[in-house]
């Protein structure tokens, strides 16, 4: 019988698992955080689910936070300079919920549903062993370990280095934006703030994601240390944001803005990289790279755990087929989701390019006067496909885009 490996217990691991046992397939996770490890431990990132990656954890029956309850609805943009206010809208809700409190919760899931966890970590020295014991292995290891084994492809990994630096934290006292959305604000030449609500330890509240442009005013946001002074990192950030995300700033109301706790603050840095689909081991078993071991995409899009669960999934799909292992397995799943693992990555790498492109210059003014097409690019978060070919993937696009939503807005009688 078939009988699947998956190394990681992240968004892509567990969603592949989920999957797998509805179908009743034997599957075991080996992952080496256990579920109150992830409970404890620091922020690991401030994660949005759209609409299609809700729809799959519906499907997978693991849709425990109702987007009546727990959702927003649109995206609002600032854009400093110009002071360009605008707002595009989701035909369906996307959702962030702490990862502290979803990895646990899926964990236990996957358990119950008799999927097996084993509390380890795996090295590529170790992967023989388990392809001796599964038909298949996908590794899901995240950003941190085992994309060495997979390799870069560099054709499709246009950076070398960070191109944000970052600083996120969940804060108190932060008004809700009406309608209740996401704020994407752009400080040229600085960076970006992405004010999410979010569900956490503490209720509602809000991450704040600095992206802040290595060199920029902003980077001190990724060095500061919250534990040497508390009340001075508080001040830091709302000087920043006072100075460059105004929008965000006039909704802060300072006698009740404060980080949650200590470990409700993640700083960093990623650089993208694509890396190969799969590789075989010498008995011809086949390993499959999943989520950000395959694909480490700066959070500017909030694309990384969509892809992820739609990557996780899909191998997943192929599995099902029931088509065999081996290199057809690894070709078939590499094929099935090479659209959307592509653009996902190239919209995310265009977005962080420094200086911008003219092109989403030019968009981000043309959104501002046209709400049709702020909102095919906000509901385009759902589809990274469409938003590389119908939106931003060349000059050219956009200028059609432009002109398409200009001519859908002109009046009837013009
Ligand atoms: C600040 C920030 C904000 C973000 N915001 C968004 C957003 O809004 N939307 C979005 O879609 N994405 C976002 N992302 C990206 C998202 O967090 C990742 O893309 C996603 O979580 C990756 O899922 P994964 O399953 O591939 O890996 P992970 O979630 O990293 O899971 C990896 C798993 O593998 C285990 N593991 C690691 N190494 C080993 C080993 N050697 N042996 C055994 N087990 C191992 C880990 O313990 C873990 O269980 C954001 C990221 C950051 C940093």
């Amino acid at each position: 019988m078939t009988d699947i490996g998956i190394v990681g217990a992240g968004t892509a691991g567990l969603h592949l698992g989920l999957l797998l046992r509805q179908h009743d397939i034997p599957v075991t996770i080996y992952t080496d955080r256990s579920a109150e490890d992830v409970r404890t431990g620091r922020l690991p990132n401030s994660v949005a689910h759209h609409a299609v990656t809700v729809a799959r954890e519906r499907e997978l029956g693991v849709d425990h936070w109702p987007v009546e309850e727990y959702g927003y609805v649109c995206h609002h943009h600032f854009v400093g300079g110009p002071n360009l206010f605008f707002r595009g809208d989701f035909a369906q809700p996307s959702r962030a919920v702490d990862y502290r409190i979803y990895q646990p919760r899926l964990m236990a899931d996957f358990e119950e549903r008799g999927g097996r966890i084993e509390l380890r970590q795996v090295e590529a020295d170790d992967l023989p062993a388990l392809g001796a014991r599964h038909d298949a292995i996908v590794v899901a290891s995240g950003k941190r370990s085992l994309g060495e084994f997979f390799g870069i492809r560099p054709e499709k990994s246009p950076y070398r280095q960070p191109m944000r630096r970052l600083m996120v934290g969940l804060w108190t006292g932060i008004a809700r934006t009406e309608p209740h959305g996401v704020t994407l604000s752009i400080a040229p030449g600085h960076g970006e703030l992405i004010d999410i609500p979010i569900f956490s330890f503490a209720g509602h509240v809000n991450a704040l994601l600095f992206e802040n442009v290595p060199g920029g005013d902003l980077e001190v946001l990724a060095d500061a240390r919250y534990s040497d002074d508390p009340a001075a990192f508080r001040q830091l950030v709302l000087d920043k944001l006072r100075t460059h995300h105004p929008s965000v700033f006039e909704r802060v109301d300072e006698s009740s803005f404060q980080l949650t706790g200590p470990d409700d603050l993640l700083q960093g840095a990623v650089t993208p990289v694509l890396r190969n689909d799969y590789r075989l081991l010498d008995d011809g078993t086949v390993v499959i790279a999943a989520g950000d071991v395959h694909s480490v995409l700066d959070p500017v899009v909030g694309q990384g755990a969509n892809s992820a669960s739609y990557s996780g999934y899909t191998v997943g799909q192929e599995i099902l087929a029931d088509r065999g292992f081996g290199e057809d397995l690894g070709r078939r799943a590499a094929e099935r989701r090479r659209e959307r693992v592509e653009t996902v990555s190239d919209w995310t790498n265009l977005m962080v390019q420094l200086p911008p492109a003219d092109h989403i210059i030019q968009l981000l003014g043309a959104m501002s006067q046209s709400r049709s097409l702020c909102d095919e690019f906000t509901e385009n978060f759902n589809h990274p496909e469409r938003q590389w070919h119908d939106i931003v993937g060349s000059p050219e696009i956009a200028a059609a885009a432009i002109a398409r939503h200009a001519r859908a807005e002109e009046p009837a009688n013009a």
